[in-house]
Order: C-alpha cells, then structure tokens, then sequence
C-alpha cells in the first residue's frame, strides 16, 4: 500500500437544510452548531429588511434589491432564488473556499436552492424539517413575534408549496419535541460524517498504517 494509492479527498459534508418558515429550522441549526463542533454556517445574501435584533453579517448580509441583482449577474451566487417575495443568495466564494479547507458547511436554504446546489454538489446531504401540524407552524409563526400578519399570512399560504418539495431531501425530521428533533438532527451529521470516504479523507494517517485500501 503506497501513499499514491490514496485519492485525495474532501472530509468535508455539504448539508442542505430546508423547511416552511416557521417550522423551527433556524433554532435546530443554531442549536446544532451549539452541539457539534466544526461546522460553518453559510451567511446568506438577501433582500428582506432585517427582522428586530437581526444584524447585518451575522443571520443574513442585507442588501437593496439592484446590489442583489447585479451581484447575481457577475455570478457571484452559487444559487439564488426568490421566497415569499424577497432575494435570497448564497455566496460561491465563501462555500469554495470553506469547502477547500475541508470542512462542513450548512446551508438554510430554500428548495429552490437546494435543487441547484445538488447540481453542483450531488454529494450534498439534504435534510428537510416538518411542523408536526399546519397549526403548530402558525402558532410558531407568532410566537416568533418578529413577522407582521401580512408576512405570517404570506409564509403560511407559501407553506403547502415548500412542503410539496420535501420527498427531494435525504432526511426528514418532524419537529415536533425540540430536543428529540436536535438528536435526530445531530444523529444525521454524525452518520453522515463516518461514510467511509469522509473517514478516509479525515483519518488519512490511521488507514495508510492500517493498510485500509479506499
Ligand atoms: P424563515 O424561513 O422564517 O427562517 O425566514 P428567512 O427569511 O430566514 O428565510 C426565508 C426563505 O429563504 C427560507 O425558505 C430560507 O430557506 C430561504 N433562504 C435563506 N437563505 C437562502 C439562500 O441563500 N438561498 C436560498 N435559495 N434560499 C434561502
Ligand atoms: P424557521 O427558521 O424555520 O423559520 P424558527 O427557528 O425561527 O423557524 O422557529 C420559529 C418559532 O418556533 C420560534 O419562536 C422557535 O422558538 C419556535 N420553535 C422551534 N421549534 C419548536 C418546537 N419543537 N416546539 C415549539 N416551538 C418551537
Ligand atoms: P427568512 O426571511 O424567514 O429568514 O427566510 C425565509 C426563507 O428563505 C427560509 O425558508 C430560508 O430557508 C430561505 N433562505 C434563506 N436564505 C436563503 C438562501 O441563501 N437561498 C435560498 N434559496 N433560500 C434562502
């Protein structure tokens, strides 16, 4: 067994995380990378006015409808889409350099983007979260408390079309019991980090001296 026999390869999971707003996604992520260390969260663009206590760089970069446009049209967005009546991108460049380091990325995105990140990342590892009832996801709505009526309304009306595209993820987590969905959540990036060539690529050392052939 020779070194050159190891194909190099990337360690690192793309995992795709898609739900009806509302459902809970934000929290199991941020709850997520709480828990489980060495997984970097894309920043997304978007076009929505911030939401009280959101700030600029940290949830999303905030941006005016023409600098989203004519960032789109230098290519700057891996994918991008239109949801509930504003622009959402994600960064290419952030994503290739973070993934060239070799380490996990997450993105919140919608399904739109998911399809068009599978394109580029077939590998990608896609989970989609559930409200256990339509009207759990509008009491959650409002609980929030950060959304207008017209904005809960508009999500909700938007909720059955999100939905409609769940049978296109990996994963399906009903967030129903928070702390059980985070287990089931924590339970899929764990599994998902030990597919024999992220181990390869992580634990390169261990299976050259094992004399593992990959
Ligand atoms: P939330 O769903 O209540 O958390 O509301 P947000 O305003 O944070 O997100 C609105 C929608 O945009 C959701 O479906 C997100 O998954 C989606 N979204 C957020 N960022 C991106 C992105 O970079 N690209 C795409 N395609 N969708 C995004
Ligand atoms: P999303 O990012 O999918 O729009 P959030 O993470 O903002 O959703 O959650 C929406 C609201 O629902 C928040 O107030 C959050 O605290 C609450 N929430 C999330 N998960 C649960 C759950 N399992 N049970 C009850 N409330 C929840
Ligand atoms: P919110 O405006 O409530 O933060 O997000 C609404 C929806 O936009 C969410 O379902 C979220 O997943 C989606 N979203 C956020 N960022 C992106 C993004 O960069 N790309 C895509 N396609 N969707 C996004």
């Amino acid at each position: 067994m020779t070194n050159q026999s190891f194909k190099p390869r990337n360690a690192g999971s793309l995992f795709l995380v898609s739900a009806p707003s509302g459902a809970g996604k934000s929290s199991l992520v941020n709850a997520l990378l709480a828990k489980i260390p060495g997984i970097a969260l894309s920043i997304s663009t978007t076009t929505r006015a911030p939401r009280p206590g959101e700030v600029n760089g940290r949830e999303y970069h905030f941006t005016t409808v023409e600098e989203f446009l004519a960032a789109r049209e230098r290519g700057e967005f891996l994918e991008s889409a239109e949801v509930h009546g504003n622009f959402y991108g994600t960064s290419k460049k952030w994503i290739e350099d973070t993934m060239a380091k070799g380490g996990d990325v997450l993105l919140e995105i919608d399904w739109q983007g998911a399809r068009q990140v599978r394109e580029h990342f077939p590998e990608a590892v896609s989970i989609f979260i559930l409200p256990p009832s339509i009207q759990a996801l509008e009491d959650r709505l409002h609980k929030r408390g950060q959304d207008s009526e017209q904005t809960i309304t508009r999500r909700l009306l938007g909720a059955g079309a999100e939905m409609a595209h769940a049978s296109e993820f990996d994963f399906v987590i009903i967030n129903s019991v928070f702390e059980n969905a985070l287990d089931e959540f924590c339970a899929i990036v764990t599994a998902s980090r030990l597919r024999f060539d992220k181990q390869a690529a992580r634990c390169r050392d261990i299976f050259i001296q094992l004399g593992i052939p990959n």
